[in-house]
Order: C-alpha cells, then sequence, then structure tokens
C-alpha cells in the first residue's frame, strides 16, 4: 500500500510556487493577491479560511481576509464582491461555503468575476471546465488530479467510482475523470444518496473517490482487493481526549480499506492540503492571466 501523501505533495507545490512568485517578481510582475470572503464565524470556516491566508504569505503572496457578520444582508454581501471584482490590487478571491441560510449562495456566485474565480465555481467557468477548456479548475477536483499524476496512478481505461454528486467536488470529479487529459480517460460511474446497490458498484471500481461527508462510510467490505481510494471528507467528530476537543474523520474505514489498497489517501494530510495548494496555483495563475 502507498499512501498518497497530500501533505508533502502540498508542501512540493507550494515551494514551486513560490519559486515562480519569485521569478514573476523579479522581472516587474506584480505579487499574487488571493482575497477570501468569510461570512460568520463558523469555526470549520474559519480554519479552512486561516489555513489558506496562511499558506498565502508562505509563498510570497499577498492576501486579504475579509470578515462580515453572519446577519449581513445578501446585498451588503453582493456589494463586498461587486468591490473585490473592481479592486486592481486582487487577482482573484474566494468566498468561504457554506453561507448562512438567508443567503441565495447561487446568486452569490455569480456575482464573482469569472476571470477572478479561482474557486471556479462560476457557472462561466464550470461551462469552461466541462468542455475541457482552460479555466481555473475547482481546487479540491484539482488536488486530486495532482496528487494521482504525481505518484502516477494509472487512470486510463479504469473504472473510477465517485461517491457524491456535489457541484464543488463529486460532479467535476466525475467530469474532469472521464476527460481526455492527465490522469482522466477513466471509465466513470458517479452515484450519490438515491443510489441503489453502492456496493456492488464499489466493488467494481479501480478508483474510488468518497466525497459524501459521512465518517468512515466506506468499508473494506465495499473494495475490491488492489483499488486506489481517495478519501475527499473531512467531519469533526467530538472527541474529549483532544486538546481542541475534536478529532477529523474521513470518509472512509482508512484501517480496514487500507490492507485492501494500493493507493490510499489519509485523513488529515490527504486531499485537503492539496485544496489549498491548488487554490494557491489557480491565483497564481490569475495574476499571470492579468499581467
Ligand atoms: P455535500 O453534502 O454537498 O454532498 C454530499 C453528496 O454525497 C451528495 O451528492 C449526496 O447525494 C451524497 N451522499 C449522501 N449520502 C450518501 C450515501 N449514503 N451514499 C451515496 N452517496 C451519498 O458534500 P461535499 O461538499 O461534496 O463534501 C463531501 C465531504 O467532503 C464533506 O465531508 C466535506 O467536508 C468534505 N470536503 C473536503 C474538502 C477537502 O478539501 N478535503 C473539500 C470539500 C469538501
Amino acid at each position: 500500500m502507498v499512501l498518497l501523501d497530500g501533505k508533502a505533495t502540498s508542501a512540493q507545490i507550494k515551494d514551486e510556487i513560490a519559486i515562480e512568485v519569485q521569478k514573476l517578481t523579479a522581472i516587474g510582475i506584480k505579487t499574487p493577491h488571493l482575497a477570501a470572503i468569510l461570512v460568520g464565524s463558523d469555526g470549520a470556516s474559519l480554519t479552512y479560511v486561516n489555513a489558506k491566508v496562511k499558506a498565502c504569505a508562505k509563498a510570497g503572496f499577498e492576501s486579504t481576509l475579509v470578515k462580515l457578520p453572519e446577519e449581513i444582508s445578501e446585498n451588503d454581501l453582493l456589494n463586498e464582491i461587486k468591490k473585490l471584482n473592481k479592486n486592481p490590487e486582487i487577482d482573484g478571491f474566494i468566498v468561504q461555503l457554506p453561507l448562512p441560510k438567508h443567503i441565495d449562495e447561487q446568486k452569490v456566485l455569480m456575482a464573482v468575476n469569472p476571470d477572478k474565480d479561482v474557486d471556479g465555481f462560476h457557472p462561466t467557468n464550470v461551462g469552461k471546465m466541462a468542455l475541457n477548456l482552460p479555466t481555473f479548475l475547482p481546487a479540491t477536483p484539482f488536488g486530486i488530479l495532482e496528487l494521482l499524476k504525481r505518484y502516477e496512478v494509472e487512470t486510463s481505461g479504469k473504472h473510477v467510482v465517485v461517491i457524491g454528486r456535489s457541484h464543488i467536488v463529486g460532479s467535476p470529479m466525475s467530469i474532469l475523470m472521464a476527460q481526455k487529459r492527465t490522469a482522466g480517460n477513466a471509465t466513470v460511474t458517479i452515484t450519490h444518496s438515491r443510489t441503489k446497490n453502492l456496493k456492488e458498484i464499489t466493488r467494481q471500481a479501480d478508483i474510488i473517490v468518497a466525497a459524501l461527508g459521512i465518517p468512515e462510510f466506506l468499508t473494506a467490505d465495499m473494495v475490491k482487493d488492489g483499488v486506489s481510494v481517495i478519501d475527499v471528507g473531512i467531519t469533526r467528530i467530538a472527541d474529549e481526549s483532544k486538546k481542541r476537543g475534536y478529532r477529523l474523520a474521513g470518509d472512509v474505514h482508512f484501517e480496514s480499506v487500507s490492507k485492501k489498497s494500493s493507493f490510499i489517501t489519509p485523513v488529515p494530510g490527504g486531499v485537503g492540503p492539496m485544496t489549498i495548494a491548488m487554490l494557491m496555483k489557480n491565483t497564481l495563475q490569475a495574476a499571470k492571466n492579468r499581467s
């Protein structure tokens, strides 16, 4: 079994990005600048946003965190987005999800200028992704493709089963892996909460991408020997024995599934850090596009 080490791989990517930033600034191109909007004070969202901001600083980017109150009106949030769209200093920005219930998420994502949409969530960029045109790929699927590529996990002609059909992970993952591309050319089955006989399907998979958000859902009896497993899930589980009061669990029962796997990602230290690295890659690209 080979551990797909997202922590080490993302560190390598961030070093590569830092070197490129140095080279670009040396020839007078401005330092990439990522902004993040955080609405409210959800603990997990705050952790993710802080990790993104910290990673930017480490790679020599500029970063701005726009913290807005939970009660902000949809209109005021849309105005903040307009400001970032217009601000020439900002190359790319993200709106950390989920948003409070009184705000229409789709309306907010549609308001982001597609040229600054480094999360790749705007319909223009989703459309380009679906057509395999150059665009900002959503960071989590992009990170998974990069991890598969760097570990030379064969995907061509393989049967990939994606569990989950969210707009940010499952759905783009299934589109990308079926495309003619590196870490693509796979035969993809996308499954979800209405799928019948899931176990019969996952047992046929050469590669499984688990992105459903149910801790330790995928168990050893659901996979065949030699499978490669990408665990996207991150759920906080209350754990008094931990200083912070919780532990992180993936969607895969790592202990049993890893024994049957060729390749597998851990949680934490797998897909999560790759997501941040790819967001930075997109921001660097946005800065280059604007120079
Ligand atoms: P989501 O809640 O939007 O979607 C979950 C999907 O799982 C749905 O499409 C649903 O149909 C499917 N599903 C639910 N129950 C199922 C079942 N019993 N069998 C089969 N399918 C089922 O979730 P999401 O935003 O895609 O996130 C999924 C998980 O990935 C979460 O734990 C989230 O925290 C994590 N996540 C991690 C990263 C990262 O960087 N590592 C990024 C995004 C999301």
